[in-house]
């Protein structure tokens, strides 16, 4: 197992357990995530005492995932990470003015199956560990040369459908001896999974939640993503009204444009009754488009007809920024090139 898999808690009942000090926790844990620290063999963690590096060395390994390729473009970087079972992921790095955003990956391959998304093309292979999650931000930043300051788990994979690992990521990254960055900082989406998101009510920190609505009906959100024959909008948006309650909080909901299938004005106006009152955020996102699937992108006069009747309908909406159209960055894609599949 790896060391990165580990909450601050857990490493502290391993020293216990282990009749070790308590405190080496903490000391550890700033060995691993200190930027000017960052060990990579326990033997540099100096004031811990031999035999407990000894003990560490033989209980867990530190790096499980290297980066195999990186390709880049104005204010944003992509990479293409290899698993110690040989298996891809992906992750996307954009510079924003407000700071460096990564978008991560959750999972081998996706259940879901939206038939709008690349990643979905290939089935669930395992989730990843929270560790495999961790070290995306590590191999970035220590490739980069950058701080990253803002953590979506918006790549490959359903993050819901691996919800402890994200829990426990989670904890890892927001800790003040982890990687220090801010809860609010943190976004995680999902295409809609209630039980989940009923539980995520309960988590105690203060991180955004994104929904991937797509559509303003069940009948046509059916026809794009299966999960919605599992959970139909009455009880997602219940679900979400339960978790607003609780958390006193905003729900981001992202909706792709996608030409002639979810784009009408008629769309829009529904859109806007689905959400009034419910004190969200919507995210329109032109469509990357790929070449295995057949959907295109709105068109930006359709677009901005959409956000208008938004707005008009007091719906706060913002239209997604692009980046890295030009190097595969919609997700899913890096990792099908490499596979050829
Ligand atoms: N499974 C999670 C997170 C991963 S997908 C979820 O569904 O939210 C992250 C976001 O990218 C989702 O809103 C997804 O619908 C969207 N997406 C998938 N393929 C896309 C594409 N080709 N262009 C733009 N957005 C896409």
């Amino acid at each position: 197992m790896s060391i990165y898999d580990l909450t601050i808690d857990e490493l502290t009942d391993y020293f216990i357990n282990n009749n070790d000090k308590k405190y080496y926790a903490t000391e550890l844990f700033s060995w691993l995530y200190d930027k000017n620290k960052r060990i990579t063999s326990f033997d540099e963690a100096t004031n811990l005492k031999k035999e407990t590096r000894e003990k560490l060395k033989n209980d867990f390994v530190i790096s499980n995932i290297e980066i195999v390729t990186v390709e880049s473009a104005k204010d944003v970087r992509k990479y293409l990470f290899k698993l110690n079972d040989n298996e891809h992921i992906e992750a996307v790095l954009m510079n924003h003015d407000y700071g460096n955003s990564l978008c991560i990956s959750s999972q081998v391959g996706c259940n879901m199956g939206c038939k709008f998304c690349e990643s979905g093309r290939r089935k669930k292979v395992r989730n990843l560990t929270t560790g495999e999650m961790v070290e995306q931000i590590l191999k970035v930043e220590d490739e980069s040369n950058l701080r990253i300051s803002h953590v979506v788990i918006m790549g490959i994979g359903e993050p819901f459908d691996n919800y402890d690992n994200i829990c426990n990521f989670i904890k890892i990254i927001n800790h003040s001896k982890g990687l220090n960055i801010g809860a609010r900082h943190i976004t995680v989406s999902t295409c809609g999974l209630v039980p989940k998101i009923l539980d995520f009510a309960n988590f105690p920190y203060q991180v955004n939640l994104a929904i991937s609505l797509h559509a303003p009906n069940d009948e046509l959100r059916k026809e794009i993503m299966p999960i919605a024959k599992a959970y139909p909008l009455k009880d997602l948006m219940n679900a979400i009204k339960i978790y607003l309650e609780k958390t006193n909080r905003r729900v981001t909901f992202e909706y792709i444009m996608l030409n002639g299938v979810n784009d009408s004005i008629d769309n829009a106006l529904e859109l806007a009754n689905l959400l009034k009152g419910i004190n969200a955020y919507v995210n329109l996102i032109p469509y990357n488009e790929t070449e295995a699937l057949q959907f295109k992108r709105s068109n930006p006069l359709t677009i901005a007809k959409f956000y208008d009747i938004l707005k008009k309908n007091n719906i706060t909406v913002t239209i997604r920024r692009e980046f890295g159209g030009t190097i595969s960055a919609a997700c899913g894609q890096l990792r099908s090139k490499k596979e050829d599949i």
